[in-house]
């Protein structure tokens, strides 16, 4: 026992420390300080200067990264050690250390812990463990961030609303799609006739179930390789890859007939009248790109809306022969 109420059968119990010889242990308590720390008393602070290593005799700390009060990230516990990356490089402490609950512990300067790597093979080799464990929980950590990450990307590219994919996975999306598949890929969108009339009729709420439903009963028709996604308001996008134009013509008049099939009913029971949509085809080409597509479909949509709605036009369809209902001006 020394003048710290330290004996050298307390300082075996540290991991750093366990085969240690006792002149060196020794020399490590007479230059060491010992700190009673109470909760959430701060024993490193981030950025600070002067770099020590601490070891936990008793009780155990927590790892603060953003303030010394924010949410624990990880524990050091009675037997370990903290301190010693910003000792061995010499750069300030990147989190703060507190006090977990009531603890001792020992702290020993920068000086002391590199004569003690000159001085001891094992405490040079248990350093070394140490970093090892540092690093690997280091690569479990930004394994788990990158997951977590992965998962928030692709839940921000759904549709709230609807469930089907939202804008932005058009965005990000369409334009790889025809690097990796784009012959033969189709766009087709997708747009519910009156609907504004609709939303005035029957309510707002009523409005975003037809929106639900019809969300549903495109997405139920497509292959696995076809997404639907809803391109903002009341217009979805219908991306078919390997799906030549005329072949994409079928697929929209099925969808198209389908949704003017659906059997919409109020939440409170009341039957809804049927809604119809006009749907707007275009095709890839080579050297065309996303922007183009989704362009040419909005034209194509355009035209259908223009000719009387409830139907699908290709972009390369020829209207000027066919006649506009004279009841049903461009909109
Ligand atoms: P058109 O046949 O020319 O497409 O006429 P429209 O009334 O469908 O088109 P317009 O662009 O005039 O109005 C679209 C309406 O869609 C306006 C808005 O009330 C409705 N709408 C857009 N987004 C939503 C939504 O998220 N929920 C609901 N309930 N309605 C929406
Ligand atoms: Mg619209
Ligand atoms: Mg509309």
């Amino acid at each position: 026992m020394n003048t710290n109420g330290i004996d050298l059968a307390q300082l075996r119990q540290l991991e750093l420390l366990q085969n240690v010889d006792p002149q060196t242990l020794r020399r490590i308590v007479d230059s060491a300080t010992v700190r009673q720390l109470t909760p959430d008393e701060v024993l490193i602070e981030r950025d600070a200067e002067s770099p020590h290593l601490h070891f936990v005799l008793s009780g155990s700390l927590a790892i603060r990264l953003e303030s010394p009060t924010s949410d624990d990230v990880a524990f050091v516990n009675a037997g370990e050690s903290v301190g010693e990356l910003s000792v061995l490089d010499g750069t300030p402490p990147s989190a703060w250390v507190v006090a977990k609950e009531m603890a001792t512990t020992l702290t020993i300067d920068e000086a002391t812990a590199w004569s003690l790597t000159r001085a001891s093979h094992d405490f040079c080799l248990g350093l070394l463990r140490k970093l090892a464990e540092r690093l690997r929980a280091n690569n479990k950590t930004v394994v788990a961030a990158s997951r977590r990450h992965r998962i928030a990307e692709e839940a921000a590219m759904f549709d709230s609303l609807t469930g089907v994919r939202n804008r932005r996975w058009i965005e990000e999306r369409l334009p790889v799609l025809l690097q990796e598949t784009g012959a033969h890929l189709a766009l087709a969108i997708l747009d519910v006739d009156h609907f504004k009339k609709f939303n005035d009729t029957f309510g707002h709420q009523a409005g975003d179930d037809v929106l639900s439903a019809v969300a549903k009963a495109v997405d139920d028709q497509l292959r696995p390789t076809d997404t639907i996604a809803r391109y903002g308001g009341e217009e979805f996008v219908v991306v078919l890859p390997g799906t030549p134009d005329l072949a994409a013509r079928r697929v929209a008049e099925r969808l198209r007939t389908s949704i003017a099939a659906l059997c919409l009913r109020s939440r409170d029971g009341v039957s809804l009248p049927t809604i119809t949509v006009s749907i707007g085809v275009s095709a890839f080409a080579t050297g065309k790109t996303d922007l183009e597509l989704i362009s040419e479909a909005d034209k194509a949509l355009y035209k259908a809306k223009e000719h009387g709605r409830d139907q699908v036009v290709l972009a390369s369809d020829d209207l000027s022969l066919a006649e506009t209902p004279a009841s049903l001006g461009a909109t």
